[in-house]
């Protein structure tokens, strides 16, 4: 375990090499749209080829039977637009049914956790190709659950982003403080060095599938959610630190998600934060209904706000 002074210097290290790779890219491309325009980042702007600007995401955690998941995915029928992204995790046994029992519906299937290596002796554990291979294109990584209960540091998450990338996955990768952590004040400080570790050696060139997830320990599960103004307040410095850490068009274009507690009746006003692109969803996920509602809630709340697309 690090002590906050170490951490620190790991933090500074990497922020520092970041910016001489960044600074050497620069020089490299020179691109024209990646200068960063005066001025605060548009919100949902259309990534080339990239996320779709809202995404809602289902964890199951360990949730749901080989039924259950059938039952859903005939009663699931979110909207097909290209403006969303829908993505279930459910465990790891139930990843085959559930792609085959949605069929064509618009709806990605993603896994809760991953191995960083491709095959070896690593009995109980699932490697990236193993998952593209059972139809993922989504891992959630670093789940505060994860982190609690098994002893995940953003140290260990770092390989598991990098080789989901690598595996052509979209990582899920959730940042997020305690309660007392951010009693103490130190939300901020806590979220950059969790990004700023769990994205060590990760190029500008890798990020772009990369989607976010700010969820709050203390929201996970509870019935309290933050207030819509907390949510942005600490997506919009992810986005910071993402301009940081790349460049202007990577922290526009990552997609940066609210979990803890979400539900169909406070979706709407979290929705239309300027930088809350969607949701990863628990408990509200379980039931295609209430699941629908929070994307369709979602959706019209942005509609009303004229601040999607
Ligand atoms: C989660 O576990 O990722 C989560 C957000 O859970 P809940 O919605 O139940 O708070």
């Amino acid at each position: 375990m690090m002590d906050d002074e170490e951490l620190a210097k790991v933090v500074r290290d990497v922020v520092l090499s970041k910016l001489q790779e960044k600074q050497a890219q620069d020089a490299l491309s020179a691109s024209p749209e990646d200068t960063s325009p005066e001025g605060t980042i548009p919100r949902h702007t259309y990534a080339e080829a990239g996320n779709p600007p809202l995404i809602v995401a289902a964890n199951w955690k360990m949730h749901m039977d080989k039924r259950s998941t059938t039952e859903f995915a005939q009663a699931f029928d979110p909207p097909a637009r290209d403006d969303l992204g829908v993505v279930i995790c459910p465990p790891y046994y139930l990843l085959s049914l559930l792609k085959d029992a949605l069929g064509d519906k618009p709806v990605a299937v993603g896994a809760q956790n991953m191995h960083p290596e491709p095959k070896g002796p690593f009995t109980g554990e699932l490697s990236p190709l193993m998952l593209a291979d059972a139809g993922c294109s989504h891992v959630i990584l670093g789940h505060s659950e994860r982190r609690k209960n098994f002893g995940e540091t953003s140290e260990k998450i770092n390989p598991k982003v990098a080789a989901a990338l690598g595996a052509g996955l979209a990582p899920i990768l959730c940042v997020g403080e305690t309660l007392d952590q951010r009693e103490d004040g130190a939300t901020m400080r806590v979220v950059t060095n969790q990004l700023t570790l769990s994205l060590n050696r990760i190029s500008i060139n890798e990020v772009r599938p990369l989607i976010i997830a700010y969820e709050p320990m203390w929201a996970i599960g509870t019935g309290r959610n933050a207030t819509p103004e907390q949510a942005q307040e600490v997506h919009a410095h992810i986005r910071e630190v993402l301009k940081q850490l790349y460049s202007y068009n990577v922290a526009r274009d990552t997609r940066i998600l609210y979990g803890g507690s979400v539900k169909p009746d406070n979706a709407g006003d979290l929705a239309i934060q300027p930088d809350v692109d969607g949701f990863l969803v628990g408990g509200a996920s379980l039931k295609p209904d209430s699941f629908t509602e929070i994307i369709r809630n979602a959706l019209r709340a942005l509609e009303k706000d004229g601040s999607q697309g």
